[in-house]
């Protein structure tokens, strides 16, 4: 509510307007908007997940945190999709996945075959795309205060042997870096899960249409985010 000290004035119209370069709109709809708990995060049930029979159980483990699942498809992704999808990190994707390959070498005390980082995450990059489309997926999009966070969270570190106990990848499957690479595949660790907000930006335009992520309030949200709990009492 607005008083009439000068500087109350003030705040009450900062309160109700943000103003930019573009002009002036309501604080509702800007807040609404960039609010933390509109983060969006991409999520891809991989091949493996899908054979596993393992959707369900996955689904469930996002859903009971209280993400909201915005958009969802089941498809046959193709080489080129799949590529595109990974080189959205670009030439420094590469060379840190390469790098963080080489490191899980040298911590077993073990030599990289490949010379250079740029050339392991090639490595990487196209088994990756034979990996990916091998059969159907699930896409999806979660919303939620943190979403990135949280999904990366309940996720598991990219190889499911040292994947913490109660994360997916350390629950379901065994596979190492060390088997994947004897038999020159991509490590298959069920899941792909946007790593940072920008990662997650460019990665959701490729999997779905600006039409099919959908705008709506689901229930759980009163409780997670309404400023006051009311309604709880009769
Ligand atoms: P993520 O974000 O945890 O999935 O991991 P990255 O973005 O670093 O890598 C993408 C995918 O590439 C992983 O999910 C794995 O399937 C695969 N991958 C990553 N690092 C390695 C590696 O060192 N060796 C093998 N064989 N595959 C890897
Ligand atoms: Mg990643």
């Amino acid at each position: 509510m607005c008083l009439f000290r000068f500087d109350e004035v003030i705040y009450c119209l900062e309160s109700a307007f943000v103003i930019s370069m573009e002009g002036m709109y309501p604080y509702h709809d800007v807040m609404e908007n960039t609010h933390p708990k509109k983060e969006r995060t991409l999520v891809i049930i991989k091949p493996d997940g899908v054979q596993r029979s393992l959707i369900g159980e996955i689904v469930r483990r996002y859903e009971r945190t209280g993400l909201k699942l915005v958009a969802t498809k089941m498809l046959i992704p193709t080489s080129e999709m799949a590529t595109e999808h990974y080189m959205v990190g670009g030439e420094e994707w590469l060379e840190a996945v390469g790098e963080k390959a080489a490191a899980a070498y040298a911590k077993k005390g073990q030599k990289s075959p490949f010379s250079t980082y740029r050339e392991n995450g090639l490595a990487i990059l196209k088994a990756n795309a034979t990996y990916l489309s091998a059969g159907p997926v699930v896409a999806m999009v979660w919303e939620g205060n943190g979403a990135i966070g949280v999904v990366r969270k309940i996720t598991g570190s990219t190889e499911p042997m040292s994947s913490d106990v109660g994360t997916i990848r350390g629950d379901f499957t065994v596979d190492s870096y060390q088997i994947s690479d004897v038999d020159s595949r991509s490590i298959r660790n069920l899941i792909h899960a946007s790593g940072n907000a920008e990662e997650a930006e460019k990665e959701i335009p490729i999997w779905f249409k600006e039409n099919e992520l959908l705008n709506y309030r689901h229930l759980n949200e009163a409780i997670l985010y309404d400023v006051n709990l009311d309604g709880i009492l009769e």
